[in-house]
């Protein structure tokens, strides 16, 4: 099998099941328990924080803050949007947001908060369009590092110092789902997944910047200092920790794999690339024209080879992130997304190339 779906969701690392199977087997204690087994669940989860508060930034800068894990960015996203000290009628978001930040926003629009959503396509520079609209009112901006349909990236950094210079009681949230461990990063708050990341499936995290005020989704025990009710899942946070310490990703192996792709892709007629320079190296979105995806999809798939149709979380619904790309509705249905893992080899990009080549011919003949 030829895996070119990362993007979708990753292979679960050796280190990772290793971490979890150890913490099944020997340390299953409930956190809360007051004999040893629980005490030994606190400090894997406490070296767990310690691990990624020193590693979301992407800089030798330790996180100013708290973490909270959850069951995936789902849930820190709802968490984010939903929790937060509203200061100000107006949220600033973009059009090409996951479903879990723009469903949110359009059940915070319906109870009467001002939402404007920006597109990629109307603006020369989209930093500057995001940090151009807020303004005193502006209470929250949640936007993504990085997007996961075409790899197009924000210059987190950059739009936090500028929105916290315009105006500081601005919340901001950044979905950092397809950006962790690959672009440098900062917010009030930040979500993370970790299955994108080569953990497994149902943990994810929300990273809270000293002092901003997040009210809890769940009620029950205080678990997380009350704002992430549960009993915490230890293996599921060792298996995260461990995955995010093996991570090894780097941008110069994707830039390698992404312009061995492109080279192909360019040998072949009718190809129109999706993802430009300001995309990330890791996600490359290409449509080949006359061949919808469904059908590129399924003779991939022939020969093992899978890959997506956009997005993964996106299925069997249309989704209106290409069209804020400026994508064409004939040039959405021909959408193929291929995402690279450190993993991935040279001769699997060739043959992906060879299979896309024999399934233009076939389809057009
Ligand atoms: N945000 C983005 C950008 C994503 O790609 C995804 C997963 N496709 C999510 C949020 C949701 O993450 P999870 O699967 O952990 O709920």
């Amino acid at each position: 099998m030829i895996y070119l779906d990362n993007a979708a969701t990753t292979k679960p690392c050796e280190e990772c099941i290793s971490a979890m199977n150890e913490v099944m087997r020997q340390a299953f204690g409930n956190a809360s328990s007051l004999h040893k087994m629980g005490t030994a669940s606190i400090e894997i989860i406490s070296r767990a924080k310690r691990t990624l508060l020193s590693t979301v930034t992407g800089s030798k800068a330790i996180f100013d803050g708290d973490v909270v894990f959850t069951s995936g960015a789902t849930e820190s996203n709802n968490t984010a949007l939903r929790g937060i000290n509203f200061r100000g009628k107006k949220i600033v978001t973009t059009a090409i947001e996951h479903p879990s930040v723009a469903r949110t926003a359009d059940v915070l629009e319906k109870q009467g908060f001002e939402v404007i959503r920006l597109a990629p396509k109307d603006y020369e520079n989209f930093e500057d369009a995001i940090i151009g609209s807020v303004d005193k009112d502006t209470a929250l901006v949640s936007c993504m590092a990085v997007n996961n349909e075409t790899g197009f990236s924000i210059d987190i950094p950059k739009i936090y110092k500028e929105i916290k210079k315009k105006n500081p009681a601005t919340v901001v949230h950044i979905d950092a789902v397809q950006g962790f461990l690959k672009v440098p990063l900062d917010g009030d708050l930040i979500s993370v997944s970790g299955h994108k990341i080569h953990a497994v499936k149902g943990i994810g995290a929300l990273f809270i910047k000293k002092g901003v005020n997040v009210s809890p989704l769940l009620f029950g025990g205080g678990q997380q200092k009350n704002l992430r009710s549960g009993t915490e899942p230890v293996e599921l946070i060792a298996g995260f920790e461990a995955a995010v310490k093996a991570y090894h990703g780097t941008a110069e192996k994707f830039n390698e794999l992404k312009a061995r792709l492109l080279d192909g892709l360019y040998g072949l007629s009718d190809i129109g690339i999706n993802s430009n320079e300001k995309c990330v190296p890791n996600i490359v979105n290409f449509s080949v024209r006359g061949v919808r995806s469904e059908i590129m999809l399924h003779s991939l798939e022939e020969d093992g080879i899978c890959v997506s149709s956009g997005s993964a979380c996106s299925k069997g619904k249309t989704s209106s992130v290409p069209a804020a790309f400026g994508i064409s509705d004939k040039g959405a249905d021909c959408a193929v997304r291929v995402s690279f893992c450190a993993e991935n080899t040279a001769e699997e990009v060739d043959r992906l190339i060879k299979k896309i080549s024999e399934t233009i011919e076939r389809v057009r003949r």
